[in-house]
């Protein structure tokens, strides 16, 4: 089974999906967590966020390896855990450079869609999971919440 858990930033998306992949018995795949983990390779090999062509070499060059179970992800990076290093504010911020750039985001959708196969079943949380990286997917959420609730998450979160 393929669930797939979309929306904004603060809507609950990766609180309700370990809550359902540990409910289903199935693996969480927490996308943020790859794009989280470029930046702070990013960060450590001092690159310029407004490099784009710095930032889509240091993707091409990294090694991301994910444990996914139903209520954690550990992320491993060049074979090191950065499970906790990647949820520092500093690595929040400099996430969503990276992510904006379409070159990124291709080698981590392919990533992504071979950690699926591998995993079979899985709830996948994160922007573009329902209709561009498992299209297929056999239900499809899109959360979303009111901007103050949202606001109120992250700040609780931070
Ligand atoms: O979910 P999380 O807060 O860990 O995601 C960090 C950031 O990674 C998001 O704010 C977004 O910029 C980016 N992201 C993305 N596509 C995904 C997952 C995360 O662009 N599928």
């Amino acid at each position: 089974m393929i669930v797939t858990i979309d929306g904004p930033a603060g809507s609950g998306k990766s609180t309700a999906a370990r809550k359902l992949a540990a409910r289903l018995e199935i693996a969480y795949l927490d996308t943020g967590a790859m794009y989280r983990a470029i930046a702070l390779c990013a960060l450590q090999r001092g690159v310029e966020l407004s490099d784009a062509d710095a930032l889509v070499r240091t993707a091409a060059s990294v090694q991301l390896s994910l444990d996914c179970g139903p209520t954690h992800t550990r992320v491993r990076m060049d074979g090191h855990d950065v499970s906790e290093a990647i949820r520092t504010m500093a690595v929040s911020a400099a996430t969503s450079p990276v992510a904006k750039h379409p070159a990124i985001r291709k080698m981590l959708v392919e990533q992504q869609r071979s950690i699926g196969q591998r995993l079979g079943s899985f709830v996948s949380e994160g922007r573009d999971q329902g209709c561009v990286v498992f299209p297929e997917a056999d239900v499809k959420f899109v959360l979303d919440a009111s901007l103050e609730r949202r606001a109120e998450r992250r700040f609780q979160e931070l």
